[in-house]
């Protein structure tokens, strides 16, 4: 469209009797060409917080309903990617950001979108955003592992971890995510999940647009919405979240980071300290601080994946 409009105005800012009416339709032009400018938006994807999934019985290729409810996962991502559309996205980038990276059902998605797959990536679960994307939509996110409720609550890995922060403020997965897009100046403008994660990513993001589809009662249960629901109030919630983009605010970190990670057991905390770049605070933590997220996420998945028996 923005084509035809600058040469069909050209030819008519010449002819004088049209000239003062012309000039305000070229206003009006320039500033539906302003709107037209790609407006994308990166949607992460895990799966705790997907419609239904209370256990790892829906989490992983070892349980007996994960093929199932990697289409409910693939469900709820339609569901954003056609309400971000409807709301004004012109791309969209997915990254399926669960498990082994591997669990979207990507035949299945639309043909007008990327995914990001499998592991591991720099930016970890938001690899692909940079600073051309207007947004970043979490779906399928759950509560951070210091958070008493939530189901699946957890940061990063809950075999592993049991703290992440950033700045010295402990911090979901939501929230380190929303400081990797912070890094690039792309605000989040929606999060899925249960409720306890609505409520968490609001707290620290603020006015976030939240899709909850169910209500946490335990770790590993929850009363829930069933697919079809989640699809409709997810599609409406990215519609309105990206309507009203320009509402939302950045969620920037102050230069250094400096990153504490607690870890269940005490080899990794006492390994890692050898490294001159790490500190070691307490037996279970270790300290980095690097000059932005970027470096910061380059480390968590670092120290997330590297072991010494890696093949190939
Ligand atoms: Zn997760």
């Amino acid at each position: 469209m923005q084509h035809y409009i600058f040469p069909y105005l050209g030819q008519r800012l010449f002819a004088s009797r049209f000239a003062l009416l012309t000039l305000l339709f070229t206003c009006c032009a320039v500033s539906t060409v302003a709107q037209q400018t790609p407006r994308k938006i990166y949607i992460s994807a895990d799966m705790e917080g997907i419609v239904g999934v209370v256990t790892n019985e829906q989490l992983g290729p070892q349980g007996f309903e994960y093929q199932r409810f990697r289409e409910f996962m693939t469900q709820d991502v339609n569901a954003a990617i056609e309400g971000a559309f409807a709301g004004g996205a012109t791309q969209i980038v997915v990254s399926d950001s669960h498990g082994n990276g591997q669990s979207l059902l990507f035949e299945k998605l639309p043909s007008n979108v990327l995914i990001v797959r499998a592991w591991p990536r720099p930016l970890g679960m938001m690899e692909g955003i940079d600073a051309t994307f207007a947004g970043a939509i979490f779906i399928g996110y759950h509560a951070g592992t210091s958070n008493p409720q939530g189901v699946r609550a957890h940061t990063l890995s809950s075999a592993r971890l049991t703290d992440v922060k950033l700045n010295d403020r402990s911090v979901s997965e939501a929230g380190l995510n929303a400081a990797i897009a912070g890094h690039f100046n792309v605000p989040v403008i929606m999060v899925s999940g249960d409720d306890v994660v609505v409520k968490e990513t609001k707290a620290l993001l603020g006015d976030v647009e939240g899709a909850t589809v169910k209500w946490a009662l335990g770790f590993h249960s929850a009363a829930t919405m069933t697919p079809q629901a989640s699809y409709i109030l997810i599609r409406d919630t990215a519609k309105k979240a990206v309507e009203r983009i320009k509402d939302f605010k950045v969620f920037k970190l102050t230069t250094p980071v400096k990153l504490d990670v607690s870890f269940k057991n005490y080899r990794p905390s006492e390994l890692l300290s050898y490294l001159s770049i790490i500190q070691r605070p307490d037996s279970h933590s270790i300290r980095f601080v690097g000059k932005d997220m970027i470096e910061v996420s380059k480390f968590l998945t670092f120290i997330n994946n590297y072991e010494p028996g890696l093949e190939p």
